[in-house]
């Protein structure tokens, strides 16, 4: 049975060895394998033309080539934003973005690519799709790892800049990472693994509600990895109704913990703000987080909120966002303003997937190509 296999983006060099001396296969397939499968131009097993036919049958066999058994993707942003609906193997369902920025001034091309660490999420914040469907299951590293795989392979190929240090991951997608922690680092450590992509830890940054023991366990076991916190407010009253998480660990802990990895990694770490009009983007609030941000290596990033359907919160104006911005930068505060992309895609964490819920990929697949075919004639 399919979903039985184990996938070969989750195979560890020990038992993937072990399984080929099994079949008599001289040691150094282990790494020829796992190079092979990480090749952008590599789309299933019978692709790795350097194996004999045999032993490639004998991996269909024995390994899924992607834990991803389906994905519904969508463009938006003239080509820049991709987005993927994937399903897994017993059905659950997670998303992934694909970002491209262009070259603008100083700043060379970039990559970032948005993965879920979970399917639903249980932190259950009120303005997040992903926290109101609630909470499916945790992803295993394979899952996590396929997810950029697929940004990785035709016709993506979205890795072109790897080598050139333009590329980023970030764990913002569904779930909170750090809820997952043991199966989370698993998988930085397989991106990260020269033998697979290889991607620099520093270019790998793990978003956090505020899970206090696992951003102490970061500073142990990915001193290398950046660190982003969802503050969204500076008030415990506040941000126990924004980030429920708060009732467990409070805000002076959550930046405590915050502090506690800037000055042990000597790296700076970013706060997350989603900006709700008239809500969290007051003077008050504003206080509170230069408050909270300042004094330490920390970069505040407001984030103007993508409502999800039926919200009773909008996004902060442009002229709420600016005067907000003035008074943290008058505060000393370093800060900028996300870019966001793909609102017509609804690319806000959960959104798409929400959308979905109840119907095949290939039937939505299906309609949104005859309904392209339809615009195109007109
Ligand atoms: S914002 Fe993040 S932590 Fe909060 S419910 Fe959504 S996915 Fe979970």
């Amino acid at each position: 049975m399919a979903g039985a296999q184990p996938s070969i983006s989750d195979a560890d060099v020990r038992s993937l060895a072990a399984w080929l001396e099994a079949r008599g296969e001289p040691a150094y397939r282990t790494a020829q394998i796992l190079a092979g499968v990480h090749r952008p131009e590599v789309a299933g097993f019978a692709d790795l033309t350097e194996l004999p036919v045999a032993l490639r049958r004998d991996l269909a066999e024995a390994w899924r080539f992607s834990s991803i058994a389906d994905s519904h993707v969508i463009g938006a942003d003239g080509g820049l934003t991709a987005k993927a609906v994937h399903e897994l193997a017993d059905g659950q369902r997670i998303e992934s973005v694909l970002m491209e920025y262009q070259a603008r001034g100083t700043m060379a091309r970039r990559t970032t690519i948005c993965i879920s660490s979970q399917a639903g999420c249980a932190v259950n914040c009120p303005f997040c799709a992903t926290g109101q469907a609630g909470f499916g299951r945790q992803l295993t590293p394979a899952e996590i790892v396929d997810q950029v795989l697929h940004w990785h392979r035709p016709p993506w190929r979205a890795l072109g800049d790897a080598s050139a240090g333009h590329y980023n991951i970030v764990f913002m997608g569904m779930g909170e990472p750090l809820n997952n922690a043991d199966r989370v680092f698993e998988a930085v450590r397989l991106l990260n693994d020269p033998e697979r992509l290889g991607i620099g830890a520093r270019h790998i940054t793990v978003s956090t509600s505020g899970v206090v023991p696992g951003m102490d366990r970061m500073v142990d076991e990915l001193p290398q990895v950046n660190l982003a916190i969802s503050l969204h407010a500076a008030t415990d009253a506040l941000r126990d109704e924004l980030v429920p998480i708060n009732r467990k660990w409070p805000v002076a802990e959550v930046v405590a913990a915050g502090r506690r990895f800037a000055a042990r990694t000597r790296r700076r770490v970013s706060l997350e703000y989603v900006m709700i009009d008239g809500l969290n983007d007051t003077d008050e609030q504003a206080d509170g987080l230069i408050e909270h941000a300042r004094g330490w290596r920390s970069h505040v990033n407001l984030i103007p909120l993508n409502p999800t359907p039926g919200s009773r919160w909008s996004g902060t104006p442009a002229a709420g966002i600016e005067r907000f911005v003035r008074r943290l930068r008058d505060g000393g505060i370093s800060v900028t303003v996300r870019d966001t992309r793909g609102r017509e895609i609804d690319a806000a964490c959960g959104q798409l997937h929400a959308q979905l819920a109840g119907r095949s990929l290939r039937d939505a697949r299906n309609e949104r190509e005859a309904s392209a075919a339809v615009g195109s004639e007109g």
